[in-house]
């Protein structure tokens, strides 16, 4: 059976736009949502990791406020669930592990498993043959094996090269759908 490997932060939850709205309320140089254009943004915010870390805490804290990416997630997880197996890989502190199990309860997401990672750059590491995640750290590690990564298309990700092969953008989960099951037919 197919494995998918599913991201949360920027592919289900839009984490960014809450953190946006924590930052503008605290900061008096304010951001939009297109300026992320880099994966480590904040760091020209002259923030440290640590900094930006907490204002993503405290924005799962305020899960019900934390809006999905796009509409009906629930129904696309579950086409794509026809395709195979879906598991949500995520990397976070473990401290909102719980917010985000109430968040996906929500929205009425289901899925096979979900698997809890230090750091999203460990997740190419896991035995998927697919996976979708806005993180262009997961580049250098799915180039190992063959195996198709699917970049959801977001502000910070533009810069990354999809040339069709084995990396390509997509702009919904829909997509992502069509792409796998061109994928099994072939
Ligand atoms: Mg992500």
């Amino acid at each position: 059976m197919l494995r998918i490997s599913l991201d949360v932060d920027g592919v289900l939850a839009d984490t960014m736009r809450l953190w946006i709205r924590l930052w503008n309320r605290r900061s008096s140089r304010k951001l939009e949502y297109e300026d992320l254009v880099e994966w480590d943004f904040w760091r020209r915010l002259g923030i440290s990791g640590k900094e930006f870390m907490e204002l993503m805490r405290m924005a799962w804290r305020m899960w019900r406020e934390l809006p999905p990416t796009e509409p009906d997630l629930a129904d696309k997880i579950a086409r794509l669930r026809a395709l195979g197996r879906v598991d949500l890989v995520t990397a976070r502190p473990r401290d909102v592990e719980k917010y985000t199990l109430l968040w996906l309860e929500a929205h009425g997401i289901t899925f096979d498993d979900i698997v809890w990672m230090r750091s999203s750059r460990m997740k190419a590491r896991l035995d998927y043959d697919v996976f979708i995640n806005d993180s262009p750290l997961l580049l250098e590690g799915c180039a190992l094996k063959p195996r198709l990564l699917l970049i959801y298309d977001r502000p910070w990700n533009r810069n990354i090269a999809c040339e069709g092969g084995l990396v390509r953008r997509i702009r919904s989960l829909d997509e992502a759908h069509n792409v796998i099951r061109e994928m099994l037919m072939k």
